[in-house]
């Protein structure tokens, strides 16, 4: 990923991060988010969700759709 994303408050370049938590049934979910490291505006990129099932993993992707500009 190498698109460069503008924050929308101050036109700084927003830096990619990743933030993952674990529930206690298993699943898994990832977020990947552009920050801008000035103002701390937080914009979603990417949402995945691994789901344990019974011998199945499961994963959902979502990705957020970037507004123009
Ligand atoms: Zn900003």
């Amino acid at each position: 990923m190498s698109t460069e994303v503008k924050c929308p408050r101050d036109g700084n370049t927003m830096i990619l991060v990743l933030e993952s938590e674990k529930l206690s049934d298993g699943t898994v979910k990832a977020y990947f988010s552009y920050r801008c490291p000035i103002c701390g505006f937080r914009l979603e990129a990417e949402r995945i969700e691994v789901t344990r099932g019974e011998g199945v993993l499961s994963v959902k992707r979502t990705v957020t759709p970037q507004p123009p500009g």
